[in-house]
């Protein structure tokens, strides 16, 4: 499949960027603030439509720009449940979205809050042996306008306002540093989405030295880790980036993130059934997340078709959460919402991409054996 080159989105261009481009057409800064005002404000899908702009700069703009790059293939789940947004990309590839009604606990600081897990690459290459995204590989890095722009086509499809962003979706998001850390700025910026860095949360398997990079970004943007084993042995099973950086040096990056931040990070947990869920684990967990000052928030795993994997029983998910309780740690357990549109980031893209051929059946290509 030929891929066109990708488009350069205003949706993932800065203020002071446009203004020097502006500047370069021979146009005053104020220029600038007219486009982010169409962009971000009025929300326009064309720069035809930005009518207090000459003819002339308009058509100079659409030369170098575009702003709407994708679209809604479908979206499933409806009104105030969780809804999953499946968008085709320009170059035919997919991607998910999902918007949360209530903000899960530990993320935002209202029930009545939505919340919209983003994806931030196509694909990931972290092989995370219980993850449908990982199951094709990795395909490309999102752009920041491809990652903003999936608030605003939510936006847009539902005519709701999204409080809270988490970079749960597909993708390891710290292996898009640069395209993370611009769409995060434009999510952040008054002249843009506008939403607090307090309401963005990055999620990452555990990329040590990008999380210290991150750390020293001056917005205060929340943290989590995806631990999903308390020690190294188990770890290493279902995350092979752990032999990578094992456990000592993310606690380490985690401690130099904590020194220069006033929120607490948070360790996530998958509980799968006879992989992580030994008591054992959970009193491991909880000697991290003390030392760490962490919250821990438990998510009972959802099953992924063609993978062998199974979420403990409910007993043995409260069993592994009283231990954390009772040890004083601040600690969830999300029965999740979306189990019933395949809500397990991946899924969806997954079945999409294999049925049109893009990708092989990862069943065929033998992915689903588990190593070690
Ligand atoms: N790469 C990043 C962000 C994407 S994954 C990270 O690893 O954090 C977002 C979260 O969903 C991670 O905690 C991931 O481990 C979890 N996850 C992946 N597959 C899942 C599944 N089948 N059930 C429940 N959580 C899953």
């Amino acid at each position: 499949m030929s891929v066109p080159a990708q488009p350069q989105s205003l949706l993932g261009t800065t203020l002071d960027e446009l203004a020097r481009l502006v500047a370069d057409m021979g146009e005053t800064a104020f220029r600038a603030k007219q486009v982010v005002e169409w962009v971000f404000r009025r929300r326009v899908a064309t720069i035809d439509e930005m009518t207090n702009l000459s003819h002339e700069l308009r058509a100079k703009l659409a030369e170098k720009f575009t702003l709407r790059t994708m679209k809604v293939q479908s979206v499933t789940g409806a009104g105030d449940t969780t809804r999953k947004f499946l968008l085709r990309l320009h170059d035919g590839r997919f991607i998910e979205t999902v918007l949360i009604p209530a903000s899960p606990a530990l993320y935002g600081d209202r029930a009545d809050r939505r919340t919209l897990c983003v994806s931030s690459q196509v694909g990931c290459a972290y092989d995370c042996k219980f993850c449908a995204s990982g199951l094709a590989g990795f395909t490309r890095n999102l752009s920041a306008g491809e990652i903003v722009e999936q608030v605003v086509q939510v936006e847009a499809h539902t005519g709701e306002r999204v409080d809270n962003i988490v970079f749960m979706g597909m993708g390891e998001p710290l292996a898009n540093l640069t395209n993370l850390a611009k769409a995060i700025e434009i999510l952040n910026s008054h002249w843009g989405i506008n939403i607090g860095a307090r309401h963005m949360t990055v999620s990452t398997s555990g990329l040590a030295p990008q999380i210290r990079k991150l750390a020293d970004f001056p917005l205060q943007i929340r943290l989590a880790i995806s631990l999903h084993g308390a020690s190294d042995e188990v770890r290493e099973k279902i995350m092979p980036v752990n032999r990578k950086y094992p456990l000592a040096e993310l606690f380490d990056a985690l401690d130099y993130w904590t020194s220069n931040r006033k929120q607490r990070i948070t360790l996530e947990y998958i509980l799968i059934e006879g992989v992580n869920d030994m008591l054992e684990q959970a009193h491991l967990l909880a000697k991290h997340a003390r030392r760490l000052d962490a919250l821990v928030n438990l998510i009972p795993y959802n099953t992924v078709e063609g993978l062998p994997w199974k979420r403990p029983s409910e007993t043995r998910q409260d069993a592994f959460k009283d231990v954390l309780v009772r040890a004083g740690i601040m600690t969830t357990l999300r029965r999740e919402k979306g189990h019933d549109i395949a809500a397990a980031c991946g899924q969806l893209r997954l079945k999409q991409e294999t049925e049109l051929g893009i990708i092989e059946s990862p069943a065929k290509s033998g992915a689903l054996t588990l190593s070690s």
